[in-house]
């Protein structure tokens, strides 16, 4: 077999090109897309006013309740995460209204812009990005609102750039003891689908989702998940509201139709993707979850880096953040180095640090479709990266993530 000059000589390059395999895409969204979506989702277009797409419809639409732990409607977007948080706030609110947001990390802090620019008042509750909302918090500002000037308090449950989760449970319990008519929403982006989540039971009034984290899709999808309250609150909302309006998509949903041009491929591989949780059942989805973040907290403890969550209850199941170490100048050695490295050398993605977590620290998603080998293989390809850039570090994470796993 000839081979070409630069492949022999550069092993840099040579790693590259024998780096065949699957790609390890360890970042949290979007997520791997397992190949029976995918098969799906490979599907001719159909008549979106037709029969067969109507079928599929009303099957996708009575199936997506149960993710979200809801028998209220859920209305599908074809969008991102970004348009779902938009459309909950122009559904529901009117300009200069105030909503409550509490900044754990940077999609808290895209949510309170975007409320910004949508001409709200955000009063947000500032955090150190290493822990969850604290309902205490939330009970203590609500409770000094005797007005009722605080329209919506808007929560992340899963804090995706900090790995952190919040107890949404405890933030309505909260709400509740103020006695407050709040609505409460929730951004369940990264969260639906791979950490238990319960629209109705915790009352929340609208679930904000998307397509590619836990539901195992590509991005495209964006969802709302809407209480009886914020439908009514709907009626009387100032925003003005178009392509997001609730009402339309719901009354013909009902006859499995959209107003506009539904996702229609995406739709084939969102029925898919409800088959695959439902078959493995949601309570083993979270368990599941919930080991690999462990043997991935285990690894990064034997190597000595510093987790960004402080709590080790809201210690996210999805993802999990981790310093980088400081080196003897006081800075930290280089999370994107380490990334670069990692995806060079073994062909793996790690999440960057977001924010002001920008190279601080990265990210090691363990979302979606995803088992113990492949957490096996990218904590390995960290620890070997560390061992190769030289950053210190004790070494057998791996080993002891294996404990976990076994
Ligand atoms: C990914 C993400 C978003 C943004 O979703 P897009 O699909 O990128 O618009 C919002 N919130 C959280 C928590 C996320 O993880």
């Amino acid at each position: 077999m000839q081979r070409d000059p630069e492949y022999a000589t550069s092993s840099r390059t040579r790693l590259n090109r024998i780096g065949q395999g699957r790609h390890f895409l360890q970042i949290p969204g979007p997520s791997p897309v397992p190949d029976r979506v995918l098969r799906a989702i490979d599907y001719p277009a159909i008549d979106h006013r037709g029969p067969e797409f109507q079928q599929l419809a009303l099957r996708v639409l009575k199936g997506v309740g149960p993710i979200f732990g809801t028998t209220e409607p859920v209305v599908i977007y074809s969008g991102s995460g970004t348009g779902a948080w938009e459309a909950a706030l122009m559904n529901t609110l009117s300009p200069g209204d105030t909503v409550l947001m509490h900044e754990t990390g940077q999609f808290a802090g895209l949510w309170k812009r975007l409320a910004e620019k949508l001409r709200l008042k955000p009063d947000c509750i500032a955090s150190d990005w290493r822990s969850p909302v604290d309902p205490g918090q939330v009970e203590s500002r609500l409770r000094a609102d005797s007005q009722g000037v605080i329209k919506a308090v808007c929560v992340v449950h899963n804090e995706t750039s900090t790995g952190v989760t919040s107890d949404i449970a405890a933030i309505r319990k909260a709400m509740d003891a103020a006695r407050h008519p709040a609505l409460l929403m929730v951004d369940c982006v990264s969260s639906l689908g791979a950490i238990d989540y319960r629209h109705d039971e915790w009352g929340v009034d609208v679930t904000v989702a998307g397509s590619q984290k836990g539901l195992m899709l590509p991005p495209g999808l964006g969802f709302n998940a809407v209480s009886a309250k914020a439908r009514e609150a709907a009626k009387s909302a100032g925003m003005p509201c178009g392509f997001w309006d609730w009402e339309d998509i719901i009354a013909t949903n009902a006859q499995g139709f959209w107003p506009t041009t539904p996702n229609t491929n995406l739709l084939y591989g969102l029925a898919e993707s409800i088959d695959m949780l439902m078959e493995e059942g949601l309570p083993r989805v979270f368990a599941r979850h919930q080991q690999l973040a462990l043997a991935t907290r285990t690894a990064a403890a034997v190597w000595g880096l510093d987790n960004v969550c402080q709590q080790p209850k809201a210690c996210s199941p999805v993802v999990t953040a981790l310093f980088m170490p400081a080196k003897p100048d006081g800075n930290r050695h280089d999370a994107d180095t380490l990334r670069r490295e990692a995806l060079e050398r073994y062909n793996i993605s790690l999440g960057t640090g977001l924010g002001r977590l920008a190279g601080q620290a990265f990210r090691i998603a363990h979302l979606g479709d995803t088992n113990a080998l492949t957490i096996v293989g990218a904590l390995a390809a960290v620890e070997m990266t560390l061992k190769a850039l030289k950053v210190p570090h004790q070494s057998g994470g791996v080993q002891e993530a294996m404990q976990v796993l076994t």
